[in-house]
């Protein structure tokens, strides 16, 4: 849909509760373009990766010593379609006692051996299962395994948790856990992801009126006015719109429900605790907020002036890339309680991306 691949997996580890720090491991060239994918989330800056895989996880182990967690999940980034339910029944075999634990899933298709280039002798397909990732580990014992077998070269971290005798057990992989190599892969798993997430949208619309005062604050930024604006918080008109936009995309009330006027503690707020309130209850759905649009209306002040700072001001209260959020202005020609510069309104749509 338009994201890089690793965006998706990063997004599907962030969400998850019991994950407290992600480590991405990446290959210099691709530093740039990761940072990119990473940019809305909160992350160490990514570790430089050796010449085989196994070197790039030992590197990735090494970079999170300082947590020195309990437990370590292993993930190829070309896995974007691992689910919130696959990561937590890795864990959950963690807690349970498991030192190594493996996604499997059985081989269904009938195997043939190819010898140069003729269709050789079948293979039979009993016992075999196909390995995926997340692969869990106890973080020690992983650790020591990768420094102890630095030059086997295996091919995933479950066969070298093997050869350290470490305790393996299995969960059931997933067939949408798809690894992402071949070009064909990405339109399948496009189609995959269409499936796995939905697109919600929802919208906002506040109205503040003007009183006397000397600045207003919209999207976050005061502006020098000759009258502000009336309101038990800081009358942000733009940022409650916004606010009761992404409310509406999750189907969880409006701001009033959230943080009512009768209450005062949030007499004079600053209105982007409500804003990341709102970004907060996306992330606990495991969800990404795609894109937010807001339409200032009012004759005065002027807001082209203001507007790339208010940009600025919501991107970085909901932790999105500033391409992602939109302000516009208009007025209503004279016309109505705008035209007659009573008070101010505004308005916004807010898309989201919950799974589904
Ligand atoms: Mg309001």
């Amino acid at each position: 849909m338009g994201e890089p691949i690793l965006r998706h997996s990063i997004e599907r580890f962030a969400g998850a509760p019991l994950v407290s720090k992600l480590q991405v491991v990446i290959r210099e060239a691709h530093t740039a373009l990761c940072s990119q994918a990473a940019a809305d989330f909160d992350l160490p800056p990514a570790i430089v990766g050796g010449t085989t895989r196994q070197c790039s996880v030992r590197r990735g182990l090494a970079a999170i010593e300082d947590v020195n967690p309990d437990f370590v999940l292993i993930h190829d980034a070309a896995r974007p379609l691992v689910s919130p339910a696959l990561i937590e029944v890795v864990i959950a075999k963690l807690i349970a006692g498991a030192e190594a634990v493996v996604p499997l899933l059985p081989v269904t298709d009938s195997l043939r051996r190819i010898s140069s280039g003729e269709v050789g002798e079948a293979v039979p397909r009993e016992g075999l299962c196909r390995a995926q990732t997340p692969q869990g580990f106890d973080y020690k014992k992983i650790r020591s395994a990768h420094e102890r077998f630095a030059g086997a070269n295996a091919t995933d971290d479950i066969a070298l948790a093997e050869r350290a005798g470490m305790r393996i057990a299995a969960v059931p992989g997933e067939e949408a856990n798809i690894k992402v190599t071949a070009p064909g892969d990405f339109a399948f798993a496009e189609r995959l992801l269409a499936g796995a997430s939905e697109v919600r949208t929802g919208n906002g619309f506040d109205v503040h009126r003007f009183r006397a005062g000397d600045h207003v604050w919209l999207c976050g930024v005061p502006i020098p006015h000759d009258r502000g604006l009336e309101g038990h918080s800081d009358a942000d008109a733009g940022l409650h719109a916004l606010t009761d936009a992404m409310l509406g995309a999750l189907a969880a009330g409006d701001i009033g429900q959230h943080f009512p006027p009768s209450e005062e503690r949030w007499r004079g707020a600053a209105s982007r605790v409500f804003l990341q309130h709102a970004a907060e209850l996306v992330k606990q759905r495991g969800g990404a907020i795609l894109h937010c649009d807001i339409t200032i209306i009012c004759e005065w002040p002027k807001i082209g002036p203001h507007r790339e700072a208010m940009r600025v001001s919501v991107a970085e209260v909901l932790g999105i890339d500033i391409s992602r959020v939109s302000v516009k202005a208009t007025t209503t020609e004279g016309l109505g309680f705008t035209g007659r510069g009573e008070g101010l309104a505004a308005q916004a749509v807010a898309t989201i991306r919950l799974p589904a």
